[in-house]
């Protein structure tokens, strides 16, 4: 799967944040031979934030910011950028050393912001189409980049009509390829916008009080959809992600073990994901809830690992047994020796405490191979597949035996 291939940018809004006139200019010329056709240019944080503010504009799908703008403002830039929610990729300009700029794009991070990569100048065209074309625009007609208000009733139907929609996808073994399982991710089929993400919709209908019904749900459709692979004798496990706001409520090992009960599957074959924000609350509860759960046999995650202040370490008097490294850790790690040093030690600091690696975000055949190397156990990620419907899983399977076999083999690999 080529996704990146045959990408047009001609659709992007970009804001090119620079304060020499010749960078601009230079960098200008660059967005033009990549296709974009829409470029503001502001030559400090005043004139950006002007920008954003533009009343009606349509939003801003990329911003190029110069880290090392005067007075220091860049740095203020990426903090006011988040504060006004900015939902557009960054990328950072600079001819700084490139550990101030790995700091920056960690900064950025750390503020909420979607980071794609930092470039030195002079900017190339190559560099620049790579990180563009690495990490595709996710605006598909599926996205409103345009923040929704959804009215409470609005995400009552969400919940209870039935409009949520789940998708899969596939964790695949590291070392043989093979499917172990599938990570359920909620979608909203919404009657006026289509399909949504769930970074569109989930803050709202936690705000709105639903997560917990919506939890459920999601646990529901995804066994229902377990139950129909087993009838294909496709054996796989389900993981579900199980918010912060679920982990205080004590009743949800016996509503999951009930589910588990109704739908008749072993309670091996589900995971429950769990974010550290979701132990951090309140860690008695946590650990009567997560204690709950592995005796029962529910196998326990922790998402997103790496983007929190925790420690393996911290987390290991957590009975859970698999650890999912986040996808900023991961993507593009086969060309970044701190990410590899960071997941090299994470991984074998897992490996003596038994409990699985999961890595997220393995986005080209270089990143795998180099998890491959260090030992990881498995990856998710768009190289081998985008989240799917339930009905797709089967033919993805018989299309990624074939690709497999490519893969291990060390043979050059171009597609899936
Ligand atoms: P997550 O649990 O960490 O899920 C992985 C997210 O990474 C998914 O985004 C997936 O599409 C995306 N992803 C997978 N592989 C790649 C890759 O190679 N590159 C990149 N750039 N991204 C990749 P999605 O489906 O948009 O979900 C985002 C987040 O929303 C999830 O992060 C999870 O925290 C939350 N979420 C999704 N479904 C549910 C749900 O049913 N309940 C709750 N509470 N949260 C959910
Ligand atoms: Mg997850
Ligand atoms: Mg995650």
């Amino acid at each position: 799967m080529t996704r990146m291939q045959d990408q047009s940018y001609a659709g992007l809004r970009v804001l090119i944040v620079d304060h020499h006139p010749q960078a601009r200019q230079w960098c200008l010329g660059l967005l033009g031979q990549l296709g974009v056709e829409e470029v503001e240019i502001a030559e400090d944080r005043a004139a950006a934030i002007e920008v954003l503010n533009t009343p009606g504009a349509q939003p801003l799908d990329l911003i190029l910011a110069e880290l090392h703008l005067p007075d220091g403002d860049g740095v203020d830039m990426l903090r006011e950028l988040a504060e006004h929610g900015s939902r557009a990729a960054v990328i950072l300009v600079t001819g700084v050393d490139p550990r101030i700029r790995e700091a920056g794009e960690d900064l950025a991070r750390a503020r909420g912001l979607r980071v794609l990569g930092s470039l030195a100048k002079p900017l190339t065209v190559s560099g620049l189409g790579d990180l563009l074309s690495r990490h595709a625009f996710e605006r598909p007609a599926d996205t409103p980049s345009r923040r929704i208000a959804f009215s409470p009733d609005d995400l009552r139907r969400a919940v209870e009509g039935d409009e949520l929609l789940i998708y899969f996808q596939p964790k695949v073994a590291v070392g043989t390829g093979a499917v172990s399982g599938v990570e359920a991710l909620v979608r909203w089929l919404h009657p006026e916008y289509g399909i949504l993400q769930p970074d569109t919709f989930i803050p709202a209908v936690a705000d709105a009080g639903f997560i917990e019904p919506m939890t459920y749900v999601v646990l529901d459709k995804a066994m229902t959809q377990l139950n129909a692979w087993r009838e294909d004798d496709l054996s796989l496990t389900i993981s579900v992600n199980i918010p912060a706001e679920c982990m205080d409520n004590l009743i949800l090992p016996r509503l999951v073990e009930e589910l588990i009960r109704v739908h008749r599957i072993p309670a091996s074959a589900l995971i429950l994901e769990i974010t550290e924000s979701g132990i951090s609350h309140d860690l008695a509860n946590a650990l009567d809830v997560l204690t709950r759960l592995r005796l029962n046999g529910v196998g326990v995650s922790i998402d997103d690992f790496g983007t929190g202040y925790a420690t393996i370490s911290r987390l290991a008097k957590l009975p859970f047994d698999e650890l999912k490294l986040d996808r900023t850790l991961v993507t593009g790690a086969h060309e970044t020796e701190r990410l590899q040093t960071i997941l090299r030690s994470t991984i074998s600091l897992a490996q003596d405490l038994k409990i699985r690696t999961v890595a997220e975000g393995v986005e080209t055949v270089t990143d795998w191979r180099m998890l491959e190397t260090i030992g990881c156990d498995s990856a998710q990620g768009f190289y081998m597949a985008m989240p799917m419907p339930g009905d797709q899983v089967a033919g993805w399977m018989t299309h990624w035996a074939h690709h497999r076999t490519r893969v291990l083999s060390g043979a050059p690999i171009l597609d899936v």
